[in-house]
């Protein structure tokens, strides 16, 4: 008789969005006649752009082609694609890696739950409180973290780095020392982002502890503020604490294309261990290259005119966070993100839990947003309201919101 893996169990009932999902289902089964909006998920809704498509046709076209067809792709991702991260996201701000440090693959969900399989099984992670989920339950389905205790909502034996009114939703030193940061800028789901000087002294104090802070970087795109860090590795002594993961879906829309890639550099080390090798050695073993097509679609956002249009796709979705922003505000909400960040976190009204505040929403006005509590107990009280929908929808979505 076969035994399941026990970790299962730990993991606190259904990954957040299917609940969402599972409500909205019943909702619409009730309403059959009602058009609900969603501000919920962070899925973009914009189509890949012109030059993405024009290389997707291209290296489609050379698949079936016996002289130009490819079969598995390099475990790290081919080298064009490697070398544009190199020369353009990295060369232009004065930050040097080599080909080999950056490790293509399909998105920065897999390798922000992957990456915690290079530490030990007694390693202490320390977590922002809202929390994108993966980061947890993926350590805890490794069997890491604690236990979920309900009553709490909180995982026993994760630090906990609360983010909240008080700190304006950023992190502060823990008071005990973690082996693992995970610290993601800007923030989902508060929309928040900390000064560049503020990360350095996140890095200073990894390097003084000894701690590895795993910084993902998604949302990069969307910083317009001169003094927010669009890498990690803008902060001097980064290189010897910090792995970055960043992706193609929010910035060039690749949600459904599936492509991402993480930093791992040369001098982060164990002992004589690099952890750059473990990572190459564990995507050797459990992940076989992403697809040359999209390969070859995200060489095509260095380009020229790639650059010109994902800045547009930033822009187009910057606008709706502005209309949100200043409807909500203009209604007397309390309201944060949403400048260098597609999400916007307000305050619920009237005390309202942020699950009675979704209840409110959607039955008076079909709008589904998500609820700050399900991203961890300092999001009770919050929501979160993404800028991922088209213009119409976002107004529209304004419009009724101001009605009820
Ligand atoms: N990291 C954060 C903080 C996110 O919010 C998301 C998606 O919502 C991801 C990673 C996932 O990115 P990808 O689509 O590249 O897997």
């Amino acid at each position: 008789m076969f035994l399941f893996n026990r970790n299962f169990q730990r993991l606190p009932g259904n990954y957040l969005f299917s609940t969402i999902a599972g409500k909205v289902k019943e909702f619409k089964e009730k309403n059959p006649d009602k058009n609900v909006i969603s501000l919920g998920i962070g899925d973009v809704t914009q189509p890949l752009t012109p030059t993405i498509i024009e290389a997707l046709h291209k290296a489609v076209d050379e698949m079936g082609n016996a002289e130009t067809f490819r079969g598995y792709a390099p475990d790290g991702g081919y080298d064009f694609l490697r070398k544009a991260i190199v020369e353009k996201d990295y060369a232009p701000k004065g930050i040097t890696f080599d080909e080999d440090e950056i490790f293509v693959s399909d998105g920065a969900k897999s390798d922000s739950a992957n990456i915690q399989e290079l530490f030990g099984s007694n390693t202490k992670i320390a977590v922002t409180d809202p929390v994108y989920p993966v980061y947890i339950d993926s350590n805890a389905l490794a069997g890491r973290a604690g236990v979920f205790d309900a009553i709490e909502e909180k995982w026993t034996d994760v630090i906990y780095m609360p983010c909240t009114e008080d700190n304006c939703f950023a992190p502060q030193l823990p008071g005990e020392t973690p082996d693992v940061i995970y610290l993601c800028f800007p923030n989902n789901p508060t929309g928040s982002t900390i000064p560049k000087s503020e990360l350095q002294e996140w890095v200073d104090y990894a390097n003084t502890m000894g701690s590895i802070i795993i910084y993902d970087a998604a949302y990069e795109a969307y910083i317009s503020s001169e003094n927010v860090a669009h890498s990690i590795y803008e902060c001097e002594g980064a290189k010897t604490c910090a792995i970055e993961m960043r992706s193609f879906s929010k910035n060039a829309g690749f949600t459904g294309t599936r492509l991402g890639f993480t930093v791992v550099p040369k001098e982060l080390e164990f002992g004589h261990m690099k952890l750059k090798d473990l990572w190459a050695r564990r995507q050797g073993t459990k992940f076989n290259g992403a697809p040359y097509i999209i390969q070859r679609a995200g060489e095509a956002v260095y380009s020229e005119q790639g650059q010109k249009e994902v800045k547009g796709l930033v822009s187009y979705y910057m606008e709706n966070a502005k209309l949100i922003r200043e409807a909500l505000e203009s209604l007397g909400y309390t309201v944060y993100g949403g400048v260098d960040a597609p999400y916007i976190w307000l305050k619920t009204p009237d005390e309202l839990s942020s699950w009675e505040f979704f209840d409110r929403l959607l039955e008076g006005a079909n709008v589904v947003g998500t609820p700050g509590s399900g991203f961890g107990p300092s999001g009770e009280g919050y929501f979160r309201l993404t800028a991922f929908g088209t213009h119409e929808n976002t107004k529209e979505a304004i419009e009724r919101i101001k009605k009820l």
